[in-house]
């Protein structure tokens, strides 16, 4: 698949765990601070290939095939293929093959539509695989690292050994790598060592050549998470020759879980062969005794034959594939990627969206509008993130650099930060969190530039952010001045929640002076927080202390107190515009949104009011009240809630639970590595394309790519639109396999001698003149009201909502339709002047045949909708079943009026009037269901 295949120059052989780290670089002959060059990288592309792993599947390809042939209605098909060759053979003995006679026909295309079903079977669960494979590629990971002296991001593939690769909490590794140097490195290796917990790993070591695996703790590993912490990562070995892929055979393979709509089939198909063989027993025992002697045996076998030949739906594999490769495509031209096939069928029957708010709701695009400070409050002008404005105070513009509270504060911004801002093809963009980016854009406005600052006071020690923490600190040092002789001096910078941070404050920061903090001014501050979240800004609190030495790793809780309050920052992130009709989209579609953020419970308010997901004194429940719940309590009040604040991912998982213990069908979003076991537990996980660390991705069945609200409401039309379909043609093709059935069992019970429908006759029946209108079907348009009805349960019958009736109704009907026609065609073609007339009693078979089919047509057209009758519906909406009905036919007359085609297929010829009689018969169909929707309607009102 891939060029890694020549990378054996690849430096595997080497043990990486026992080098020092410049022994590791240099061996690359990379450079830790300005990674290669792009010459060296195309050099290294071109040698060691690109960076992916040659995919294995789980089953081999005779598995899948053979799985194919499990399928009971297969499986009859395949008797009836050997039954009818054994009754062929004794023919041929006895001599009674019929002049002309090919023997072994019906065997023959029986067995080879059983091999088409097959193959078909066959190439849509691999091909199904491949798209799926290929659609998880185009979500596949970015890596961030440093070429030619820059930080930038690539796709993964694109990664050569000797690159310089930063890793951050929620990446999932993408290339085998020696630490250069880590901060709380914490990796999950269960991929690779099966081990669940997290292992700390550390950049200074140098390990025993021995070392197993799971103990190089100064190496990273491919497909490993990041639970915590950063790194700068040697690349050190990409594509197969990394550990996991030296083990390729531990890749999980694509997923294949029998779907709703494959467990739907075999219950389908349960029900009618054992239907059709209770029937079959009626006819055989039904037949003999109005005998009363065996002589018709051979003919009632032979009807039998004819009847499970009718009642398989042979065409049906091959529209539903179509129909879900078709809904996929929609979809990812609707931006949601599907990673899970399921996902297209249920994703119709959600009842619950619950989603985050930043990014997905919101448009991620913070600004800073306003700083609070102990002493005064700032506003700030500019837009997007450009690092120009000005700071204003009761609208005088003011020099930030004359307040040197705001410049602790602006410091605090860029240190305690991971992000970066770049100047790029005249845009500005941030690399990393937005809302870091907004702080970087503002230290900018006020004059404090990050790589100054950054090199002037580099970073000792880190206590990174996360949704349970919601805070980061980042120490620094600065370097000794050696003009006032001052001494180097450490020193923390905190920021996070508001609450949480002030918590820890024991100081205030005025001026220059730190006074002690009062009850009266926490309140006030507080206040403050309120009232900017009130106003839907996200606040993020900053303080700062000194310290004597640099903490140790994960002395956080001990660190982290007795702080100096700086102040606040509230930055506004507006909410997307199109949201607000997605969530009335949902209302009407009997789906509830639901807001789930780990904000203040205020600014979650604003927006969920804005949006429309909430009104003005509806409940918030935060995680801590959360917290205090039980399990059983929050499932009471879960229903009644529709906006979460501070909550942390832990949280979400029983939120999730809550609302499924509710019979609700959720689909929750979710970007951190945390999210992940509520993303695996929700029936639809979502992940976010643009934002989602890798891990978030995996454990998701969809993945927005423009990880909006809206999307997801697309894919949620998109999926009913699927399933309606489904539903259609199922109804319309099992309509027609009932009708057949039911004929063909008629006719010995009436007395009329030989089986009125062949094999082969009923094959083209259920392949061409259903299939091609059920393909056509299978485009339909979205009923204007798709939206606008209560979702469907996603573990319905196949045969729910009427379905199963309609399908026994309109088969009887038909049945009845042509019972009477073989009625009187066989009384007509018996006639002494018909047969006088040189013409073949046999011809009411053909009669019965072309009513069958005809009626088909008709029943397509009205078909289409339940509700609305064929002259109100638009034909041209979908041209393509005008097309299937005028194509089909005319295949159909093909059959009829041209000799070798005619002679293959058993068939006789027609008069016009014969033919017109048949369409009279056929029509009666079309005009039966057209009644019924009158008949519902009448009744409705
Ligand atoms: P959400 O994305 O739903 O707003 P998060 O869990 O990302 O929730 O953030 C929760 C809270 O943590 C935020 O409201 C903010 O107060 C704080 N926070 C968010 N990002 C950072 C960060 N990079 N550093 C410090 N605190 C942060
Ligand atoms: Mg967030």
């Amino acid at each position: 698949m891939t060029s890694s295949s020549i990378s054996d120059s690849q430096p595997k052989t080497r043990a990486w765990h026992t080098l020092e780290v410049d022994q590791s670089i240099e061996a690359l002959d990379s450079d830790r601070d300005r990674g290669l060059t792009t010459q060296q990288v195309q050099e290294r592309r071109e040698r060691y290939g690109s960076n992916e792993l040659e995919e294995t599947g789980g089953r081999s390809t005779w598995q899948i095939l053979l799985d194919q042939f499990t399928n009971i209605m297969l499986l009859m098909l395949i008797a009836v293929a050997l039954i009818s060759g054994v009754l062929d053979i004794v023919s041929m003995r006895s001599g009674n093959l019929k002049p002309g006679e090919i023997p072994f026909k019906d065997t023959i295309a029986i067995l080879t539509i059983v091999i088409l079903n097959g193959v078909l079977g066959y190439l849509q669960e691999s091909r199904a695989e491949q798209a799926l494979a290929a659609l998880k590629k185009l979500s596949s990971p970015r890596v961030r690292l440093i070429r030619d002296n820059k930080p930038l991001e690539v796709a993964s593939k694109d990664l050569v050994p000797g690159d310089i690769m930063l890793l951050e909490a929620g990446v999932q590794i993408a290339a085998d790598g020696r630490l250069i140097e880590e901060s709380n490195l914490q990796i999950r290796e269960s991929a690779l060592t099966g081990e669940a917990h997290a292992v700390s790993k550390q950049a200074p070591l140098h390990l025993p050549e021995d070392t197993s695996l799971g103990d190089r703790i100064n190496l990273v590993f491919q497909g490993t998470e990041v639970v915590q912490g950063r790194a700068k990562v040697l690349v050190t070995n990409t594509g197969m020759q990394t550990e996991l892929g030296q083990i390729a055979r531990m890749l999980q393979a694509v997923e294949s879980e029998p779907t709703p709509l494959q467990q739907r089939m075999t219950q389908l198909g349960n029900v009618l062969v054992s239907g059709s063989l209770a029937l079959v027993a009626l006819v055989v025992v039904g037949g003999l005794i109005r005998a009363g002697n065996f002589s018709p045996l051979q003919e009632l076998l032979e009807i039998s034959l004819s009847m499970a030949v009718a009642v398989v739906p042979e065409g049906l594999p091959a529209v539903i594939t179509v129909t879900l490769a078709l809904g996929t495509q929609r979809m990812v031209r609707r931006n949601a990627l599907i990673r899970k096939l399921p996902a297209v069928e249920t994703l119709g029957s959600v009842t619950t969206i619950c989603s985050d708010k930043t990014g997905t709701l919101t448009q991620n695009k913070m600004v800073v509008q306003l700083v609070e400070t102990a002493s005064h409050t700032f506003r700030v002008t500019g837009e997007g993130y450009n690092p120009v404005g000005e700071f204003q105070v009761s609208d005088q513009t003011v020099a930030p650099d004359q307040h040197p509270e705001l410049q602790t504060l602006m410091l605090a911004c860029v240190i305690c930060n991971d992000s970066i801002l770049q100047h790029e093809k005249d845009e500005w963009q941030i690399l990393g969190d937005p809302t870091e980016g907004a702080l970087i854009v503002l230290a900018g406005k006020g004059g404090v530039d990050q790589q100054t600052t950054s090199s002037r006071m580099p970073r000792r020690q880190e206590f990174p952010f996360s949704s349970e923490r919601k805070r980061m600190s980042v120490i620094v040092e600065s370097a000794p001045s050696s003009v006032d002789n001052q001494q180097s001096q450490i020193q923390m910078f905190t920021k996070g929640s508001p609450e949480l941070i002030l918590e820890r404050c024991t100081h205030l920061q005025i001026n220059d002076k730190l006074e002690e903090l009062t009850e009266a001014q926490c309140t006030q501050i507080l206040d403050k927080n309120n009232e900017m979240a009130a106003k839907g800004l996200r606040v993020l609190g900053f303080s700062y202390k000194s310290l004597q030495n640099v903490p140790p790793e994960g002395s956080d809780e001990a660190t982290e107190q007795q702080l100096v309050w700086l102040g606040l920052v509230g930055m506004l992130d507006a909410a997307r515009p199109e949201v607000r009709l997605a969530v009335a989209e949902c209302r009407d579609a009997g789906i509830l949104p639901v807001m789930i953020t780990g904000d203040h419970q205020l600014t979650a308010s604003a927006i969920a009011q804005e949006l429309g997901i909430s009104k003005p004194g509806d409940r918030v429940l935060t995680g801590k009240e959360l917290a205090k719940m039980s399990q059983a309590e929050l499932e009471q009040q879960v229903e009644q809630v529709s906006i979460y604040a501070r909550v942390a991912p832990e949280h979400k998982l029983r939120i999730v639970q809550a609302f499924q213990s509710r019979g609700r069908f959720v689909a929750m979003t979710g970007d951190g590595v945390n999210d992940a076991p509520a993303l695996k537990q929700a029936d639809i996980g979502i992940a976010m394309g643009i934002t989602g660390t890798d891990v978030s991705k995996e454990a998701s069945d969809m993945v927005l790519m423009d990880d909006n609200f809206a999307t997801i409401v697309h894919a949620v039309e998109e999926g009913r639109v699927v399933y309606t379909n489904i539903r259609r043609f199922i109804k319309y093709i099992l309509g027609s396999n009932i009708g057949e059935v039911l004929t063909i069992a008629a006719a010995p019970l009436m007395g009329l001698g030989g089986v009125p429908l062949t094999p082969l006759q009923i094959l083209w029946m259920n392949l061409v003149t259903d299939g091609l209108p059920a393909l056509a079907l299978a485009v339909e348009p979205p009923e204007p009201d798709v939206m606008r009805r209560p979702p469907f349960s996603p573990r319905e019958s196949i045969f729910a909502r009427g379905l199963g009736s309609y399908m026994v109704r309109i088969g009887i009907i038909f049945a009845i339709i042509t019972i009477a026609l073989m009625w009187w065609a066989f009384q007509y073609t018996h006639a002494p002047g018909y047969i006088a007339a040189g013409r073949d009693p046999d011809t009411w078979k053909t009669m019965v045949f072309t009513t069958l089919c005809i009626a088909q047509m008709g029943h397509a057209l009205a078909v289409r909708s339940n509700s609305q009758l064929t002259i109100e519906l638009n034909p041209f909406t979908n041209l393509f079943l005008l097309g299937a009905v005028t194509i089909t036919t005319i295949l159909q007359l093909l059959l009829i009026y041209v000799p070798p085609l005619r002679d293959f297929f058993n068939l006789h010829y027609l008069t016009l009037q014969e033919l017109g009689i048949c369409i009279g018969f056929s029509a009666l169909m079309f005009v039966w269901v057209e009644m019924e929707k009158l008949f519902i309607r009448f009744f409705k009102k």
